[in-house]
């Protein structure tokens, strides 16, 4: 089997146990979407989801986060670890994005990691979530689980990205990431993976 017969594999398996392919980070507009996942680095989605709304509720707009006290966003965002960092960053997005991209975030992987804290996971996720363009989300999950099955053979993120971006259908790829995630919390864990529960074990090279 080819690589890329591998990847429609496992992506109609993934289909097959997740209709729904969906980020699982609460946000309602774009920019809310990239403090979130600036937010869950090193910290779980369902944490961040507790910490954003209070904070949203009171910055609503990019001119608020960019005068806003960076104390405060330290507070709201303390208890997703990080949080000077996270909030100088939150701080700092906003301002390049009123300063050089007109107050509009960016649907480049370049423009986007040119912004403070910003990263090419986070990058995709934005450009494949905002925008639905291809995009590969290298985290711990996809990393794992792309490097099991056979599609990949390095941990290196960017690597894996950018792998999986020559493997992966387009239109696809976004999907098969966020559905990575929910498979690699529930059946292809860390520790302890549930092969004989998994519809991929059929063709898995590293089933256990
Ligand atoms: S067979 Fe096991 S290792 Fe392979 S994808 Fe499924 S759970 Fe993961």
């Amino acid at each position: 089997m080819t690589k890329k017969e591998l990847g429609i594999r496992s992506i109609e398996a993934l289909k097959e146990r997740y209709p729904e392919a969906i980020c699982s980070l609460v946000a309602s507009n774009p920019f809310e979407l990239l403090v979130a996942t600036r937010l869950s680095a090193q910290c779980t989605d369902a944490r961040v989801n507790i910490v954003t709304p209070p904070m949203f509720a009171k910055y609503r707009t990019l001119e608020d986060y960019a005068n806003a006290d960076v104390k405060d966003i330290e507070n709201f965002v303390r208890p997703c670890g990080f949080f000077r960092t996270k909030a100088k960053d939150i701080i700092g997005m906003a301002q390049k994005i009123l300063t050089d991209f007109d107050g509009k975030v960016p649907d480049n992987i370049e423009d986007l990691t040119s912004l403070p804290g910003v990263g090419r996971k986070t990058a995709n996720l934005i450009c494949g979530d905002v925008y639905g363009k291809p995009a590969v989300v290298a985290d711990t999950h996809l990393i794992r689980i792309s490097n099991r099955i056979g599609l990949v053979n390095t941990k290196d993120p960017k690597k894996v990205e950018l792998e999986l971006k020559k493997i992966l259908p387009p239109e696809e790829s976004n999907d098969f990431c966020h559905r990575c995630v929910l498979f690699g919390r529930e059946i292809c864990t860390a520790r302890k993976a549930k092969c004989d529960e998994c519809n991929l074990n059929l063709f898995c090279k590293k089933k256990i």
